[in-house]
């Protein structure tokens, strides 16, 4: 099996990598009558003593004996950890983590562990054994041993144990992925083999079935097997292959594995000369080999278009990962700059990556200031705070000691200015809100537009860092202007402006109308209703007389009016002053302040250290990606130039994986 090595060995360390499923290899199956030399044939493959073998019932559970290949590393690693010093070692299943260097234990638990489920007295059972066997020397590949078809129950064995024995073959022979060794004993009838005839229960086509003649030593003189090793007797399509294993002598006095394939090929020579070099455990292990490459074979087309997708899926992969940095000093900058555009970009709505479940960057600032801040001060009502007896009390103290013929009109201002003063809080909130809003945008842009910036955690801190600051520092210039916003409002009370004189007309109006009511005497103008409409409690002692709910009613008005100005100025005001001074202004300084905070040799090894698994990720799917490509490039120069080779198929996949 040597010659399988580099090329299976590579095959599937590649597909353990990307997903174990990508190529199975058949497992490998004995079959055959009792003491045939099932497990000295599966033995002289592996090359290793490993299975009890002798006359009787010995092989008593499926034993699956998985060949495990390992890289010098693996071994060192394994060696350190356990404390062993071994090239090959063997694990079983049912010992979990125990290690076996020696093949004689491996061989003993073997024993014991049959004799554990299916008692010692020829019981057979079938629950199989697992045992793997670490080496350097192996392919990946699976080999199944199993009881031998026996007729007549012996010691602890049921009454059908015919007909069970045949349903423990049949289950691991009707797998279409595995290769049937059919063995038979020379010195029996081949016509008759019972290792043929389950074989093709299964394997009608012969598609799978290796037929192995064992024994050809020890033939009764005179008679030899050429017939059957010729086919003669029973054609197997894929070939008959006599072998010659160790006698129970042999096994008795430790012959070794080398010297038995020694004397197997002396005595081929000398038997069958003709058919020497068609026969043998060697060229059994050399058909085994032709098979499974067939089978590697078979499944490429299928495997093809899977690598395929894979290599796209890597080649995607990789390029999220960006480019190892080569020249920090450019990558840096090109970074910082990419940042601060798609910062900008999600301020204007220009960016790549737009968000579509929820508003964000400059459509949720126009949100603030429309929806959110414009809706508040409209809720912000002018009297709002306000009590009759506030104004009234306003107007008397504004009266002084002498009784006023007139509205006095410092009791407006001095009301006014107090109403106005209540747009300052919701003004200044409209500033923490976007201010907010463009922390936010940090966020989504280095999570979304400026992927690569993953890459860099550190850059990334940086750059959340200097905005964060420079936001932090533009906050109170804002918040300043705001409050300049409204003081201005409270320096001057402009009585002449446009839109209030309609109100000051009432007030002339009213004055008249005092005038003339105080001449005539008559009561009140103001209707009946609206007076009542201040549910406000009046001081305990005494009425408003009508004057007085009259001039109330005056100044309110008048509040009323001036208020409704001064708010649609701070509503129209405001929004373009945190423009001016946050957004636009951040905005503006961002590429610079990035740069000349951040864009600095000092800091060029810190800032573009990458995360610590993304170089390792980068560096396997890169690898992935080149097996991947390898391989469909040399599966292209199969399809198109060497058909007609019918070599090709092996060397291709050689060229694929070596
Ligand atoms: P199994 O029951 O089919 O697994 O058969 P084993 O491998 O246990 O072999 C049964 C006996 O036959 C053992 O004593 C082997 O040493 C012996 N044996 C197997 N193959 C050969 C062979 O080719 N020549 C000789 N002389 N003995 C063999
Ligand atoms: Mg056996």
């Amino acid at each position: 099996m040597e010659a399988l090595i580099p090329v299976i060995n590579k095959l599937q360390d590649v597909f353990n990598t990307v997903g174990a499923d990508i190529i199975h290899l058949p497992q490998i199956v004995v079959v055959g009558t009792q003491s045939s030399g099932k497990s000295s044939v599966l033995e002289s493959l592996v090359g290793r003593d490993i299975l009890p073998r002798g006359t009787g019932v010995v092989t008593r559970r499926p034993l699956i004996l998985q060949l495990v290949h390992i890289e010098p590393e693996d071994r060192k690693k394994t060696n350190e950890e356990n404390g062993i010093d071994g090239e090959e070692w063997g694990k079983f299943l049912h010992t979990k983590n125990k290690i076996y260097t020696e093949f004689e234990a491996i061989r003993q638990e073997i024993e014991a562990e049959t004799d554990r489920v299916s008692g010692s007295n020829k019981g057979i059972s079938d629950e199989p054994i697992h045992l793997k066997i670490f080496s350097p020397h192996v392919v990946n590949l699976t080999l199944v041993d199993l009881p031998g078809i026996t007729k007549v129950p012996v010691g602890d064995q049921p009454k059908d144990i015919e007909v069970q024995i045949r349903d423990l073959i049949l289950k691991y022979i009707s797998n279409p992925n595995s290769i049937i060794l059919a063995v038979t004993a020379a010195n029996t009838d081949m016509a008759t083999s019972e290792a043929l005839k389950v074989a093709r229960e299964v394997d009608p086509d012969g598609r799978r079935t290796l037929a192995v003649v064992t024994k050809l030593d020890l033939m009764d003189a005179g008679t030899d097997a050429m017939d059957i090793l010729m086919g003669r007797v029973i054609p197997v399509k894929l070939g008959i292959i006599g072998v010659v294993n160790r006698s129970q002598l042999d096994i008795n006095q430790k012959k070794s594995v080398a010297d038995a394939v020694r004397d197997e090929f002396a005595f081929l020579q000398k038997k069958y000369p003709s058919l020497s070099n068609r026969n043998g455990t060697k060229y059994l292990a050399r058909t085994l080999n032709r098979l499974l490459m067939h089978h590697i074979r078979d499944c490429l087309p299928e495997l093809k278009t899977r690598i395929n997708v894979l290599a796209a899926q890597y080649q995607s992969l990789l390029n999220s990962y960006g480019e190892p940095v080569d020249d920090k000093s450019s990558t840096l900058l090109q970074l910082i700059t990419k940042f601060a555009a798609e910062y900008c970009h999600t301020i204007e709505g220009t960016a790549k990556y737009i968000e579509t479940t929820e508003l964000c960057g400059g459509a949720r600032i126009c949100y603030i200031f429309h929806e959110t801040f414009g809706r508040t001060l409209e809720s912000v009502d002018a009297l709002g705070g306000l009590t009759t007896i506030d104004v009234l009390t306003a107007i008397r103290n504004a009266t002084g000691p002498r009784p006023a013929l007139f509205v006095p009109e410092v009791s407006f201002e001095l009301l006014v200015k107090r109403q106005v003063k209540r747009l300052e809080d919701p003004s200044l909130r409209c500033v923490e809100l976007v201010h907010e809003e463009m922390q936010r945008i940090i966020q989504h842009c280095s999570t979304y537009s400026t992927q690569e910036l993953l890459r860099f955690p550190k850059l990334h801190d940086a750059i959340v860092e200097v905005v964060t600051s420079l936001l932090r520092r533009r906050l109170p210039v804002t918040n300043e202007m705001v409050h300049n916003l409204v003081a201005i409002e409270l320096a001057y009370i402009n009585t002449k402006h446009p839109d209030f004189a309609d109100a000051c007309g009432l007030m002339n109006n009213n004055i008249e109308e005092q005038r003339r009511g105080r001449m005539k005497d008559l009561p009140s103008a103001v209707p009946r209703d609206k007076v009542e409409s201040f549910p406000q409690p009046v001081p305990v002692s005494r009425k408003l007389s009508a004057r007085e709910q009259r001039d109330c009613e005056v100044i309110e008005r008048l509040i009323k009016s001036y208020f409704l100005i001064v708010r649609k100025n701070i509503q129209d005001s405001v929004p373009k002053a945190v423009m001016h001074f946050l957004v636009n202004h951040v905005k503006d300084c961002l590429q610079s302040e990035l740069v000349g905070q951040l864009y600095k040799t000092t800091l060029l090894d810190e800032l573009l250290t990458e995360s610590e698994d993304m170089a390792q990720r980068r560096n396997e799917t890169a690898d992935m990606l080149k097996v991947t490509r390898s391989f469909l490039r040399a599966s292209h120069r199969r399809t198109t130039g060497t058909e007609d080779n019918p070599n090709a198929p092996l060397s291709w996949v050689c060229v694929a994986v070596l």
